[in-house]
């Protein structure tokens, strides 16, 4: 059962041949086995789980089953979730029961999927690697020696070791993209907007969203049908039609145009990648595809303008958290302003405060012109450079991480290295464009490597065409780690 796909499990729900309850008890035992290892839940609640799986059963036998009714979800602890342990991966919230739930989790919750626990994940989503986690960092399932990426680490590790069919994961410069990318699994971060921020721990909110994380291009697409849609409680949710974003899956990629931007195949990257991306790239010439080259002449600077924009947003977005109304409080305090120093102080890890300095520094008087606007002038010429490849492709495709999973503590000391890990994805949330990563093959020591496709605004369905037919022609999605 452990390695279905959530098509799968639906089916097998629809055809009477199991139940939520079933499933979820048999997903819950190998979280049970598994999860100490792998540290890839931050909480994990049984009852609460199988009360929401008899809940869907009982639809289902009443005949209000919706396509997922019954199949269960992984989501990450960046999610408010009423009743659930809510940490964001800090101290700051160890002990936040949220009181509500995120826009994504009611969608789940009205589509009648249980949740199976909340994962870990980087402090505050900060991190590529999940070792900047209160509660440890996770390890990946093809080694445990090394990283699963992050932040949204927990949701990888827990889906390719079958802790769970599916996860939520949230993409700030990578989040989603580069863990699904080391732990050999499918995840998508779809345009800026169409997924509802509301009730998602904010890091940087011009950047921040939601999306699946999965086994295939095709549960990404029943996932995100899910989640996508239109929340007046966040305002940069966009009003649009109702779409399904699995319309487009079975069409022939006769015509495709793919282009291959040249700043994403030079120096930097391993040579293991570029082999396994090269041969993507002749796969999809045999499904009719045909490559033009392009250029992205700014993508280069796109971490520089990240490493400014996302500390500026996060330094205001985590005033909030001041050991007043919710979350830790230190112990001994003076006064108010050692009650909020002392309750920072202890409360956040170090990359989380580097971040705010940065971010406070950046925005401060005198400083603010010439390093934040001229980030977000940068910003605007990443997106210029993307919209201009457009007028020569359908859909952009290259490495989604320079490197396969490095080793836990390898580059936990060096941030520049770190931050280099998202080199091929932040330019992507710069722009607001949809990026989806997928598997495409094994380096020599057998770990996984993700393919990136990178869509014009809004062409979810594309994409996901376009990482379903390669899927029907290769098998490295369904490829799992041993041990599991
Ligand atoms: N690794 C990047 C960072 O540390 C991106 C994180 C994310 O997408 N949440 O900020």
């Amino acid at each position: 059962m452990s390695q279905q796909t959530i098509k799968q499990l639906a089916d097998l729900l629809v055809g009477g041949k199991t139940s939520s309850v079933e499933l979820c008890q048999d997903y819950l035992a190998r979280i049970a086995t598994h999860n100490p290892n792998l540290n890839a839940f931050i909480s994990v609640d049984a009852e609460r789980t199988l009360a929401e799986a008899r809940a869907a059963d009982a639809a289902r036998a009443a005949g209000q089953a919706g396509p997922l009714t019954g199949v269960p979800i992984a989501h990450k602890d960046i999610f408010c979730a009423e009743g659930w342990l809510t940490t964001c991966g800090s101290k700051m919230l160890y002990n936040f029961v949220s009181p509500y739930d995120a826009h994504v989790i009611s969608r789940f919750k009205a589509a009648g999927m249980p949740t199976l626990g909340k994962t870990n994940m980087d402090e505050f989503a900060m991190g590529s690697s999940n070792e900047t986690s209160y509660y440890g960092p996770v390890k990946n399932p093809w080694d445990s020696a090394r990283v699963p990426g992050g932040s949204s680490g927990g949701s990888a590790a827990c889906v390719a070791a079958g802790l769970a069919p599916a996860a939520t994961g949230t993409d700030t410069g990578g989040s989603i993209r580069q863990p699904a990318a080391l732990c050999g699994i499918t995840g998508l971060k779809p345009t800026y907007g169409v997924v509802s921020r509301y009730g998602m721990i904010a890091f940087a909110s011009s950047l921040d969203q939601a999306g699946p994380m999965a086994q295939s291009a095709e549960d990404c697409a029943l996932l995100l049908n899910v989640m996508a849609g239109f929340d007046g409680r966040d305002s940069t949710s966009l009003e649009r039609e109702k779409e399904d974003y699995g319309r487009d899956l079975a069409k022939p990629l006769n015509g495709l145009r793919i282009g291959l931007p040249k700043e994403f195949f030079g120096a930097g990257l391993s040579g293991d990648t570029a082999q396994a991306v090269q041969a993507a790239i002749d796969e999809f010439r045999k499904l009719g595809a045909t490559t033009v080259e392009v250029s992205l002449p700014n993508s280069g600077l796109s971490v520089a303008a990240y490493y400014v924009i996302a500390p500026a947003e996060a330094s205001s977005n985590l005033s909030r958290f001041d050991g007043v109304r919710y979350g830790y409080r230190t112990p001994d305090y003076a006064d108010l302003t050692d009650l909020y120093e002392k309750s920072r102080a202890e409360g956040f890890g170090a990359e989380v405060k580097r971040r705010i300095m940065i971010g406070t520094y950046v925005l401060s008087h005198g400083y603010y012109d010439a390093y934040y606007i001229q980030a977000q002038k940068l910003r605007r010429l990443i997106a210029n450079d993307f919209a201009e490849a457009y007028k020569a492709c359908d859909v952009i495709l290259g490495p989604t991480a320079p490197t396969t999973a490095f080793k836990l503590g390898e580059k936990a000391d060096d941030p520049v290295q770190m931050y280099l890990s998202d080199i091929y994805t932040i330019a992507v949330n710069l722009a607001g464009l949809p990026g989806m990563s997928l598997p495409c093959g094994f380096d020599g020591q057998g770990l996984p490597i993700g393919l990136q496709l990178i869509g014009d605004y809004f062409s979810e369905a594309r994409m996901l065409n376009v990482a379903h037919q390669y899927q029907l022609a290769t098998d490295w999605h369904q490829r799992t780690p041993g041990g599991f």
